[in-house]
């Protein structure tokens, strides 16, 4: 049975879940994204996308699903539902987004938004034309731990910001896309793993950085021929204040960062992830004190947030320009890393930025089997 299709603007007189195709079905849509969706209740998934048949067939029938599209049936999928979750590997964020767009249908897209900050801005400007809502996936952004973080950091508690350290870092499997593809398709550590941290530096200091000076190292690892192994950038913020971030795809993991004040510090260890506990620790003089956050259904939330700004027409934040805000940055590392040269970055129009009223707690699911999906860490 075909179902009528709502457009953006008559969206919002129904006022019903909103219907959403996934669009690839690797390891983080089937153990984040597609169980995401029973645990929200403005959302509901509706179709999936897919290059493979027996993922389609599968996860279809597991999750009882009406429409099931292979890559080059897109624009049928699109038809059938108001919004895509975009979990395809980073090269091809720009094209399922702006196709999307054009079809009237609103996008939540995976981090990072795209290769570089042309494409970034051409999604942009889709999602405008078309009236449909755009957001890039922080998922971050609505988690308790890390808006408690900036609450804290605004706060006065820590005294003056004065500099961050973030650090990111897994062994990542050979063969991974995130390997086998260039930086210039998006691939490597940076637009990876690097994207958290910078993205934390900017929502902790509230503000953009100005300019980036940075490095890139690779030990000699076959895996690190098309990619570099990790790379360390120091950024610099308006107010004399500095943020140094460090990721490698070829070390053990690390999730972490400070922000260090004149009075304290906060540490977020893990800082980052999804499906365990995130911790935080604040020392202020002699005194520390640990917290731990309960693990929850990071998805969930966002995709509850994203079908709430469309229901209520309301600009998402995370939206297309924090995926910009990112993009630009990692672009600045690379080429520093490139050059050996210090990269200006110029102005950067002010936006909303996350905070505690974006809090979305769902619980936790547990994890799913998975069909021929391979996790990217070693
Ligand atoms: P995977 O490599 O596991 O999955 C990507 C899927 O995309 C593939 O399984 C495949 O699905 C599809 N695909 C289509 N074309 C290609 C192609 N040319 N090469 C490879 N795959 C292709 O990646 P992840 O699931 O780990 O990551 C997907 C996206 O999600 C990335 O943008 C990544 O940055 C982001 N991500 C975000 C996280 C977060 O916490 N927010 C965590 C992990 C990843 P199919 O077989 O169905 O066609």
């Amino acid at each position: 049975m075909t179902r009528k299709s709502y457009g953006p603007k008559t969206f919002l007189a129904n006022n019903k879940k909103l219907r959403y195709a996934v669009v690839g079905l690797g390891h983080l849509a089937q153990v984040a994204v597609l169980p995401a969706f029973a645990n929200t209740r403005n959302s509901e998934l509706t179709a999936i996308v897919s290059g493979d048949e027996t993922k389609l067939k599968k996860l279809g029938k597991k999750y009882k699903l009406e429409h099931t599209f292979r890559y080059g049936e897109y624009d049928s999928a699109l038809k059938e539902v108001d919004a895509v979750y975009i979990v395809l590997p980073n090269h091809l964020h720009h094209e399922y987004t702006v196709r999307a767009a054009a079809a009237g249908v609103h996008v939540i897209c995976e981090k990072p938004m795209a290769d570089n900050e042309k494409e970034c801005k051409a999604m942009i400007e889709a999602a405008a034309k078309n009236n449909v809502k755009l957001m890039i996936a922080y998922r971050l952004h609505f988690e308790e731990s890390n808006l408690e973080a900036i609450q804290k950091a605004q706060s006065g508690k820590l005294g003056e910001l004065r500099f961050f350290e973030g650090t990111f870092s897994e062994q990542a499997a050979a063969g991974n896309v995130r390997l086998t593809e260039s930086v210039a398709r998006g691939g490597g550590p940076v637009f990876d793993m690097g994207v958290y941290c910078i993205n934390a530096a900017r929502y902790l200091f509230r503000a953009e950085p100005t300019s980036v000076t940075a490095f890139s190292a690779s030990g000699g690892d076959k895996r690190f021929t098309k990619v570099d192994e990790m790379t360390s950038a120091i950024l610099r913020f308006p107010g004399e204040r500095l943020a140094n971030v460090n990721c490698s795809f070829g070390a053990t993991e690390v999730s972490r960062y400070s922000i260090v004040g004149t009075n304290g510090t906060l540490t977020a260890e893990p800082a980052y992830n999804y499906g365990f506990p995130l911790k935080q620790k604040i020392t202020i003089g002699t005194k520390t004190r640990s917290k731990t956050f309960r693990k929850t259904d990071q998805f969930a939330a966002q995709i509850m947030y994203f079908s709430d700004c469309v229901q209520r027409n309301r600009e998402p934040e995370p939206s297309g320009w924090e995926g910009l805000a990112d993009v630009r940055v990692v672009t600045a590392i690379y080429e520093s890393a490139r050059t050996g040269k210090r990269v200006e970055l110029g102005s950067f129009p002010e936006r909303p930025r996350p905070g505690m009223s974006q809090k979305i707690s769902r619980p936790a699911h547990r994890k799913p089997s998975l069909i021929k999906a391979e996790a990217p860490t070693e």
